[in-house]
C-alpha cells in the first residue's frame, strides 16, 4: 500500500490493477498460512483403533508430510500413518477425512480444475485458473482431475439431479475412476 502511495507521489499515477492483484497475492499468502497451521495444529487427527478393509488393528507408524496445493496456494500436511501388518498397507484417516487420499490438490482445487476442464481447453483452464484465481498448475494436471475428457455442462447437469452430491463429486473430480463407480453404476455405458 506504502509503495503504491509514494509510487502515485512520484508518477502522478496509480496502478488499482497492479494493488488489487498484490493484494490478493497477500491475502492468499496469509489464507495459506492460517490454513497449514489449522489443520497441522489445531487439527485432531484419529484417535483409538484404525482399522484396515479386511478389519485388522493397524498400528501407528508415525507421521507422513506432503505439499498441498489448495486454493490459497500450497501448503505443508503432517498426517498421522498407520501400517497394517497382515497386509501390508497404510492408511491415512486425515487424508480419508480432508477427501485427499492420493491428492497433491484440495476438494477446491481439484473442483476449480474439473470445472475449467470441463468447458475450455485444458491449456486454456490453466491460463484462466493462474490468471482469474491465482492457482499454477500444468495443462496435464488440468487435464488429469478433469478425467481425461471433456464433460459437457449437460452431463453434469444430469448428474447433478441424480447422484448424491458426494457421488458426483468423487467421480468427477478424483483422480482416480476406480475409486467410486458410483456414475458407472447409475448410467452403465453413458460415460464411457
Ligand atoms: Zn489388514
Amino acid at each position: 500500500m506504502d509503495r503504491a502511495l509514494r509510487e502515485r507521489g512520484q508518477n502522478g499515477s496509480f496502478d488499482l490493477e497492479a494493488l488489487e492483484f498484490a493484494v490478493r497475492d497477500s491475502l492468499h499468502r496469509l489464507g495459506g498460512s492460517f490454513l497449514e497451521q489449522f489443520l497441522n495444529t489445531e487439527w485432531q487427527d484419529t484417535v483409538g483403533c484404525v482399522r484396515c478393509k479386511q478389519q485388522h488393528a493397524s498400528r501407528p507408524a508415525g507421521k507422513r508430510e506432503k505439499k498441498l496445493l489448495t486454493v490459497l496456494g500450497e501448503i505443508r500436511l503432517e498426517r498421522d500413518y498407520f501400517h497394517c501388518a497382515p497386509c501390508q498397507e497404510g492408511r491415512i484417516p486425515k487424508d480419508e477425512e480432508l477427501d485427499i487420499v492420493g491428492s497433491r490438490f484440495s476438494p477446491g482445487v481439484r473442483r476449480m480444475l474439473a470445472r475449467v476442464g470441463s468447458k475450455e481447453s485444458f491449456e486454456e483452464g490453466r491460463q484462466d485458473l493462474e490468471f482469474l484465481a491465482g492457482i499454477v498448475v500444468t495443462s496435464k494436471q488440468v487435464e488429469r482431475i478433469a478425467g481425461g475428457r471433456r464433460w459437457s455442462s449437460l452431463d453434469l447437469e444430469y448428474c447433478r439431479e441424480l447422484l448424491p452430491p458426494s457421488h458426483l463429486y468423487c467421480r468427477f473430480v478424483s483422480c482416480s475412476p476406480t475409486d467410486c463407480g458410483c456414475l458407472e453404476t447409475s448410467f452403465p455405458g453413458k460415460f464411457h
